[in-house]
């Protein structure tokens, strides 16, 4: 079995409820969502973080962000607005270390983040 639990999701290995996916890319519900629309896109290919990405990564950041409107149009949020946030290492609090993208909106979001 993977180590990597986002691997996992991504080879079907591991239940989620999965909204989206793709050759590239799954998208699923965030376990412990922080806002009414919280899901976690991410490549099916295990990169570690942002950290890590590189010029031949391009096309799959860009079908991650057109995934995240599309999903943002889906959940009834692209009207009302929603963020899209990657935390990369410890000070930025990452528990997974697969590359994420969390897609929060169906609230009032506070800036600065904590
Ligand atoms: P991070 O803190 O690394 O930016 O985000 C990791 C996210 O993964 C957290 O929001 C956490 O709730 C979510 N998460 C952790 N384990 C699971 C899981 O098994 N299933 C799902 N759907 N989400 C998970
Ligand atoms: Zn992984």
């Amino acid at each position: 079995m993977q180590e990597c639990l986002f691997c996992r999701i991504a080879a079907g290995d591991q239940e989620a409820d999965v909204v989206h996916t793709s050759d590239n890319v799954v998208a699923f519900r965030d376990v412990n969502p922080q806002a009414p629309t919280h899901v976690l896109i991410i490549p099916k290919d295990h990169i570690e973080s942002a950290r890590v990405l590189k010029e031949r990564h391009a096309d799959l950041l860009a079908e991650i962000f057109v995934t995240a409107a599309h999903l943002a149009r889906a959940n009834g949020i692209d009207r009302s607005g929603w963020r899209l946030v990657t935390n990369s290492g410890e000070d930025a609090g990452q528990s997974v270390h697969h590359l994420h993208f969390h897609l929060l909106g169906g609230r009032k979001m506070a800036w600065p983040p904590g």
